[in-house]
């Protein structure tokens, strides 16, 4: 159930509602609104009473009462009508301008991960990715460089001036994850958990949920609302393709979630292009289409020596290819009223 309150309605009101919100058994959940406050009630779904939407409806300042009859609520468009931005360094996520986030699947060493991070900064990126946590499918795959990959990131995102990303494992690393980077990713296989999830939510940091490849949009917003509910509002969701009968891509993107994702929910939803194809030769057209679709950015992985990575090199794309990749990137975007940093129209 959201409480819409009248545009102008007086703080006591707001406080009296917020009040009797409590009073009724409900966590309240205030959205201040660039226009009028909404005031969201947390609880069990079964307990969206009729009668209490008359009892609040009749409170002054309240303008209308509505049920929420999806089961996420701190997601929903209509806890939230706006379009949230997450701000991250001078990158508003979510706004005109697009999110690109660019650098390699893993970070293998310091001449690598600064060749990548120049590379990716002069074709117009704006955020610097790199994982130094891996999640391999096999155990003696390489696994990353841990805490000394984070340094390497770090100092790359000094060196550019790029606001870094990195996937988080563990809970037991997050604080000092938080220590090096700029935004915390949580990868698609750790999208249900739960007590990651909620670690995750108790810091302020930006986090891009990536969808599970098995999981519906319902759940990956019901992931985001684990977030959110402790907290930490700044989620930023991104399709990354999702498991299907077509092998002839590593996963296929779902361009209908863009869409969806935009029509339920307020976050920012980006696309990964790369992990959805598998293979480079098919990560622009696919990144083109997820620009098209409205995206909020994309990540693309990025190496200097795709045949030498240590992960991910089939789909990683040359700096020269991501170079054009954004020169195309910026006519799509100008077509469908988005922006991409003028490097990259340039180029
Ligand atoms: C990654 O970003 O390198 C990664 C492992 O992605 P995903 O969780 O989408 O597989
Ligand atoms: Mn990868």
């Amino acid at each position: 159930m959201v409480i819409i309150m009248q545009t102008g309605a007086a703080d006591s009101e707001v406080e009296a509602v917020i009040e009797a919100v409590e009073k009724a058994g409900f966590r309240p959940w205030i959205n201040p609104g660039v226009e009028r406050k909404v005031i969201a009630l947390l609880g069990a779904v079964d307990a969206e009473k009729a009668e209490l939407v008359d009892h609040f409806s009749a409170l002054p300042g309240v303008e209308r009462v509505t049920l929420i009859s999806e089961p996420y609520k701190l997601a929903s468009r209509r806890t939230h009508p706006e379009h949230s931005q997450i701000q991250v360094g001078p990158v508003s996520i979510g706004g005109r301008e697009l999110a690109i986030i660019a650098g390699p699947c893993s970070i293998e060493n310091r001449e690598q991960m600064l060749e990548a991070a120049q590379a990716v900064k002069e074709a117009g990126a704006n955020l610097l990715r790199g994982g130094a946590f891996k999640p391999r499918t096999s155990p003696y795959s390489f696994q990353g460089l841990g805490v000394s990959g984070l340094e390497l990131l770090a100092e790359a995102g000094r060196l550019t001036g790029l606001p870094t990303v990195t996937e988080i494992l563990h809970p037991a690393d997050l604080k000092t994850i938080a220590e090096y980077v700029d935004v915390i990713q949580v990868g698609a296989r750790n999208m249900q958990n739960f007590r990651l999830l909620q670690e995750v939510g108790q810091i302020g940091k930006p986090v891009i949920l990536k969808r599970n490849p098995g999981c519906r949009i319902q759940d990956l917003l019901m992931a985001s609302e684990y977030i959110m509910l402790e907290g930490n509002s700044n989620v930023v969701l991104c399709e990354r393709g999702i498991t299907s009968f077509e092998n002839a891509t590593r996963y296929t993107l779902d361009l209908n979630a863009i869409p969806v994702i935009k029509r339920f929910s307020h976050l920012p939803i980006i696309a990964d292009p790369s992990h959805a194809a598998g293979d480079w030769r098919y990560v622009t057209a696919v990144a083109l289409g997820a620009v098209a679709a409205g995206a909020d950015g994309v990540m693309v992985e990025v190496h200097p020596d795709p045949p030498t990575a240590l992960s991910d090199g089939p789909q990683s794309l040359r700096p020269e290819k991501f170079q054009d990749l954004m020169g195309s990137m910026a006519r799509v975007a100008a077509a469908v009223g988005r922006h991409i940093g003028t490097l990259a129209e340039q180029a």
